[in-house]
């Protein structure tokens, strides 16, 4: 269907009178920020933007979208925003906020609008957890329904297989609870397949013992990146489930919004948890005790609610610009090849190269418990910068690059579908047989293409493609 401007400007009038108050449009005042999502580098222009108050503004949205041959996306806070949201008339799902626990069966009910923090602060008092990753700040929705690889994932698995319902409005517009039971097609795809089969209002999500989160942060100055990295492997390979650490190179720019401290210095740094004992933990973390010149230690019991106290990563939105791999192994000549490309005396505007330890759960299961089955890679390495200039960006791609051929010998050429940046395309994250399948779902739920993600994985859905 083809909309000339004065039909897309009744259009956008008709939705405004069906959702008044809620839809933001081109030209009004707040669309320029309106517009973005918190990665602002993602130069997205929605249709529209309509933030639902209530579970039916979603099915009216939808409805009207199906009807007029339009589409729309979901994006609570925008964590995982791309160019997909283009075009879409994009749903601020961030009001639908209820949360229900249920102790008794380790599960909770939580609204689409549910960042992770407000979720851990709900279900600490009950000694459990769900699977949140490092960041307070996503939604369990956004998280969940893209894979979701949770500082608790070696124990418990990823995020997505965590879900146990999901109530949706589906590209209709009609309401449907999915089940493993009722739709095991669609169940299996909403598990990790990203946000391409509806939108959804609210989840049930299975909930973990923890009683007691022991973890932190320790950090050493960059030169000491080649002992303390060799030693962080050390831990990984002897770690049980219940230990998760992540490594990071760290290169704080020299800016006000960074603290005195820290301002302008490089570290090399370890983060952990551990879900057990104070005693337990140390003894296992044993190999990084012994290296000297430690500057900064946070280790101790970590509130849940405080999980995202760890890593500190920023909650006001920024642009990025990031690459990410997954890892068969972890050898020391790739540790001291990436401690060449990025350790100390490198000028690279990348903030950080982080590592994260993989296995347990996450490489346990079967292919039957979602798109991302089980994992057999047993590390992640993850590169970031914040794009601020020409230069800049050019720097970023430069030390990008280098980390990928740093990692290359022991690289799959894939990474997890919620680390895979600005890329709108999803084939990195899931194996041909199971990219395959969540695309015959699609075609079986979404014939018109109706609801898009912020990955589609049809590629003709997205604009630039179908016109080429
Ligand atoms: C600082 C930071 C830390 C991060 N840490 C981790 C981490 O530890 N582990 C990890 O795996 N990822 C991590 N990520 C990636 C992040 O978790 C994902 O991008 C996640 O999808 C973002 O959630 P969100 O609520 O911001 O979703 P949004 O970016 O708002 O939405 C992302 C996509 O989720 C889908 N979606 C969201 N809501 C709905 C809905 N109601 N119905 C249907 N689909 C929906 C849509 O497809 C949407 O395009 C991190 C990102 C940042 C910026």
């Amino acid at each position: 269907m083809t909309i000339t401007t004065t039909s897309t400007d009744t259009a956008r009038a008709e939705l405004a009178a069906l959702l008044p108050g809620q839809v933001l449009l081109p030209g009004d005042a707040g669309w320029e920020a309106g517009r973005l999502g918190w990665t602002v580098s993602a130069a997205q222009e929605p249709w529209a933007v309509v933030t639902v108050e209530e579970e039916e503004d979603v099915a009216t949205t939808v409805r009207f979208a199906a009807e007029r041959g339009l589409t729309v996306s979901a994006q609570p806070v925008g964590h995982g925003a791309t160019t997909a949201a283009t075009g879409t008339i994009l749903l601020r799902t961030r009001p639908l906020r209820g949360i229900i626990v249920d102790p008794e069966r380790r599960t909770a009910r939580v609204g689409a609008g549910v960042k992770w923090g407000e979720l851990l602060a709900a279900v600490a008092p009950h000694g459990l957890t769900g699977l949140a990753g490092s960041s307070p700040d996503p939604t369990v929705v956004g998280f969940s329904v893209s894979g979701g690889l949770s500082w608790f994932g070696r124990a418990y698995g990823l995020a997505a297989h965590a879900l146990r319902a999901v109530e949706l409005v589906d590209p209709s517009g009609q309401h449907r609870r999915i089940t493993a039971e009722n739709d095991p097609e669609l169940f299996w795809a909403v598990r990790g397949g990203g946000g391409e089969f509806g939108i959804i209002t609210a989840v049930e999500i299975a909930l973990f013992p923890a009683p007691h989160v022991y973890g932190g942060r320790i950090m050493w100055p960059l030169e000491m990146a080649r002992p303390v990295l060799r030693a962080y492997r050390d831990v990984t390979r002897s770690a049980p489930d219940e230990l998760t650490t992540w490594a990071h190179i760290l290169r704080f720019p020299p800016i006000p919004e960074v603290p005195e401290p820290l301002r302008g210095r490089s570290f090399v740094s370890v983060e952990a948890t551990f879900l057990g004992s104070s005693e337990d933990a140390e003894e296992l973390l044993a190999p990084l005790r012994t290296l000297p010149a430690v500057v900064f230690d946070s280790m101790g019991t970590v509130p849940l609610e405080r999980l995202g106290d760890i890593l500190q990563e920023p909650l006001d939105p920024m642009p990025t610009q990031e690459v990410s791999w997954l890892l068969e192994d972890l050898d020391v000549a790739t540790i001291d090849r990436l401690v060449d490309v990025a350790g100390a005396g490198v000028q690279t505007p990348v903030l950080l190269v982080q590592l994260r330890h993989l296995g347990g759960a996450l490489s346990r299961g079967s292919v039957e418990d979602g798109p991302n089955g089980a994992v057999p890679e047993q590390y992640q390495v993850f590169c970031l910068g914040v794009p601020v200039s020409p230069e800049v960006v050019a720097g970023i791609a430069a030390t990008s690059a280098q980390v990928t051929e740093a990692v290359a010998p022991v690289a799959t050429g894939r990474t997890f579908f919620t680390f895979l940046g600005a890329e709108t395309d999803p084939s990195r994250a899931f194996t041909p047989r199971s990219l395959e399948r969540l695309r015959d779902v699609k075609r079986a739920v979404d014939p018109r293409g109706t609801v898009r993600g912020n990955r589609p994985l049809l590629p003709a859905a997205l604009p630039a493609q179908r016109e080429a």
